[in-house]
């Protein structure tokens, strides 16, 4: 399936991407890895810089890249919502002026592209679980915009590079997925929490804690990935990626401290405009297509993530 290939990997550097590079190398392929820094790093990639297959570029992806591959991953975009409304303009950028350099690689190249795409093309939805053939509801000018607007505009790039010039595109819709890598400050509700419960300090819940989110185990996700990327080339539809158990924000939290021991206590502040109150992925058409489901419950992910935050807070109490 993999043998010598040459794969991009855009936003190899970010939590995501760099444990994507790992795999990818695992099955024998050269990665060129692309990022800007804007919220991956070196450190995350540091321990694959001397891998004889491995290549660390950086580049911003809004800007065209002349490079020989066989295989293309657009995974380059800021994930968390305060780091994608940190700088909203570029977001969008990213997402839309990024999707056609890289699809127009993929097309002078003849190369296999998968974009990945998020839960968030959904919005606030209100039909649930969402199934792929769900439209969303989607506000077009608020704060998360840039985000859901930019990879929803990507989508049509894909499917219009498809019906146009014949690219190879996957469409991966990504549900929210954490694990170890994740930025401690990424402001996502992961983190957030397990960085407040080995604190011992407040742990921060926006709203009433009510809303519901679906947490995928990093390495389910990245499984599922390559699955469509190695996938029969007929599945070049959108495909829903993540865990179906849903849980409330709420009970995250609770098991956020049970699993840490923490003294925290919970703290109500006010939910972010245009949060979704729910999302949960129908996704049986990966079972069907890619024979994938996820095996990491979240329990079980909590306790694999928590010991890499706890070294995060070990040593900066060291350096203070
Ligand atoms: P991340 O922020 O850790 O990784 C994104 C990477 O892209 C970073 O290394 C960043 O520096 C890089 N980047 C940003 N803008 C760039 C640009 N213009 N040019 C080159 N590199 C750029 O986020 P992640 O969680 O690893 O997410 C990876 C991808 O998966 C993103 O496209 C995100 O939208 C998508 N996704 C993630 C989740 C999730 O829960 N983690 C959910 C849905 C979708
Ligand atoms: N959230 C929270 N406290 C936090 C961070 C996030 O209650 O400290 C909530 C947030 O309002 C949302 C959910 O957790 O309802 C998931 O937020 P996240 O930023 O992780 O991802 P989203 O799915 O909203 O993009």
């Amino acid at each position: 399936m993999y043998g010598q290939k040459s794969v991009l990997v855009t936003g190899g550097a970010g939590f995501l991407g760099s444990h994507l590079c790992e795999k990818i190398l695992e099955k024998g392929c050269n990665v060129l890895c692309v990022d800007n820094f804007f919220t991956g790093s070196r450190n995350n990639v540091e321990h694959l810089i001397k891998h004889e297959r491995f290549e660390l570029m950086r580049h911003d992806i809004c800007f065209p890249l002349y490079v020989e591959v066989d295989e293309i991953y657009n995974l380059a975009c800021p994930a968390s919502p305060v780091h994608y409304q940190h700088d909203p303009v570029q977001t969008t950028k990213t997402s839309v002026l990024g999707a056609i350099n890289m699809l127009g690689l993929a097309k002078r190249l003849g190369a296999k592209i998968l974009q990945a795409s998020t839960s968030e093309i959904y919005g606030d939805p209100k039909v649930h679980p969402q199934p792929e053939t769900y439209w969303g509801h989607v506000n077009p000018i608020g704060i998360r915009s840039c985000y859901d607007e930019g990879k929803r505009c990507a989508e049509t790039l894909f499917i219009d590079y498809q019906r146009q010039n014949d690219v190879n595109i996957r469409i991966m819709r990504i549900f929210n997925t954490y694990g170890p890598r994740m930025h401690p400050e990424d402001g996502r509700v992961v983190s957030n929490f397990i960085m407040q419960a080995l604190r011992d300090l407040d742990i921060t819940v926006y709203g009433d804690g009510g809303q519901t989110r679906s947490f995928c185990y990093r390495d389910d996700l990245v499984d599922g990935m390559m699955l469509l990327m190695s996938a029969d080339d007929s599945i070049n539809m959108p495909i829903n990626i993540g865990n179906p158990i849903e849980f409330t924000i709420l009970q995250l939290a609770e098991l956020v401290i049970e699993l840490t021991g923490s003294k925290s206590k919970l703290v109500f502040q006010p939910l972010p405009q245009d949060d979704p109150m729910q999302r949960k992925p129908d996704a049986s058409l990966a079972k069907h297509h890619l024979n994938w489901s996820p095996k990491v419950e979240l329990r079980e992910g909590l306790e694999k993530t928590i010991p890499y935050f706890e070294t995060i807070v070990a040593e900066s109490s060291q350096n203070v």
